[in-house]
């Protein structure tokens, strides 16, 4: 994509993720099933020997109805592609085994031996990992941490010929920085480096490739599952990045493997069309608590980027699709790890508020205390540096119950902190 067609897309932002997917083509069943069918077989069979031959080719492929082996392309799978790309707004997609895999096969087929990546400095626990310990040990592809915050720190830190991937999380995790997609993209496009996002935690609210990105990744298993019982991921982005993935010779999704089960991409179809009105319900039900929460105790450490005080709030706005919110996870800065774990307790078990558990995205509300737990692979100068203090508690919100049944829950637990 160029730069002219990203500010033509920043400028209009018509088409809102919802819309896009109302208008994408709707698979039907094999017998005009109103949903479509399950293509569960892992091998295809060709009309004859020549069609075969061509099929490895290379000259006929799935625009004809051509598979071959499901590692390969399902159509299944390749469905629920096209959901994801017009969610996202790309040219195509492609599911993965878990967000991991998407995560780590765009860094493969992006970076070679000796590479180097520009990273966020607050990521995911298993992203910062994978940059900091596996990448460079097994592939000597080198990592230099930001601040995403600080453009001309993040500008500096690209070397022209040698950086290939910017990487940062729309909002991250758990601090909740809201990066300035429009202008790394800028930055990056104008040194060569390709923009990597990870946008799990703003599914539907945040479009990052309209604003300039070139990859989206997903972890399905958060958001766009909803429920807790999936693990799953997607990379989305132009075909010349994504197709290229599933190359037979040299292709991370071919040769490494991380192949989704085309069961669980039937199933995760089914819950993208409500995945609008869900998110819609989390960000909504989040900013009520944050509110209340401040009236509450002015004093509580409140970290959440729908308040105006938050440092990103307008770049968040400015940025998100109409009618949105700012995200579905909040934290409270407790000070201390003892009074996190109390909190903790007291929210599950004496007022039933919500269940103890990492990850997000689930109807019921989540907590975790980051520091000893999802970011815990971090030393303690890391976290610091991160700014994950060791009281930090993350609130995935939840929207089961009324407003009031949950607030009166939570107070009585904070009452007795
Ligand atoms: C959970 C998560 C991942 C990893 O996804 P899995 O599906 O668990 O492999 C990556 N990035 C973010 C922001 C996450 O929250």
């Amino acid at each position: 994509m160029d730069r002219k067609t990203v500010n033509v897309e920043i400028e209009s932002k018509k088409e809102v993720p919802a819309e896009a997917l109302a208008a994408a083509r709707h698979e039907l069943g094999e017998h005009n099933g109103i949903n479509m069918s399950i293509e569960a077989s892992n091998t295809f069979t060709f009309k004859d020997s020549d069609a075969m031959n061509r099929a490895f080719l290379g000259e006929v492929g799935p625009k004809t109805g051509i598979y071959i082996y499901s590692r390969h392309l399902n159509p299944t799978i390749l469905n629920l592609g096209r959901q994801i790309a017009a969610m996202e707004g790309t040219e195509t997609a492609y599911c993965t085994a878990s967000g991991m895999s998407a995560i780590s096969s765009v860094f493969l087929q992006l970076c070679n031996t000796g590479g180097h990546v520009v990273a966020a400095k607050t990521l995911y626990g298993g992203s910062h990992a994978l940059l900091t310990h596996f990448l460079p040990q097994k592939c000597n592809i080198t990592t230099t941490f930001v601040d995403i915050v600080d453009l001309e720190e993040v500008d500096k830190a690209m070397i022209e010929g040698k950086t290939s991937v910017l990487y940062f999380e729309s909002i991250s995790n758990p601090t909740l920085i809201v990066a300035n997609i429009p202008e790394l993209s800028k930055i990056a496009h104008a040194k060569g480096v390709k923009v990597v996002v990870d946008n799990t935690f703003a599914p539907m609210i945040l479009s990052p490739a309209k604003l300039g990105a070139d990859v989206v990744v997903h972890s399905i298993s958060k958001y766009i599952s909803g429920e807790a019982d999936i693990i799953a991921g997607a990379v989305c982005g132009p075909a010349d990045i994504v197709d290229q993935m599933r190359d037979p010779h040299e292709g991370p999704f071919m040769l490494l493997g991380p192949t989704m089960n085309p069961k669980l991409a039937f199933e995760i179809s089914g819950r993208i069309p409500h995945l609008s009105m869900r998110m819609k319900k989390h960000c909504k039900r989040a900013m009520k608590y944050v509110t209340k929460m401040k009236e509450l105790d002015p004093n509580l450490d409140v970290l959440y980027p729908g308040l105006k005080e938050h440092p990103q709030h307008s770049l968040l706005k400015s940025m998100s699709n109409k009618d949105y919110g700012f995200g579905g996870v909040f934290c409270i800065d407790m000070k201390t790890e003892g009074r996190a774990y109390r909190l903790m307790d007291k929210l599950q078990n004496n007022s039933k508020f919500g269940f103890m558990g990492v990850s997000l995205g689930y109807y019921e509300t989540l907590m975790s205390c980051s520091s000893s737990s999802t970011n815990s692979m971090l030393d303690t100068k890391e976290k610091e540096r991160a700014g994950i203090s060791p009281g930090l508690v993350r609130f995935s919100v939840g929207y089961v119950g009324t407003f009031e049944q949950k607030w009166s829950q939570f107070t009585r637990a904070y009452s007795e902190m």
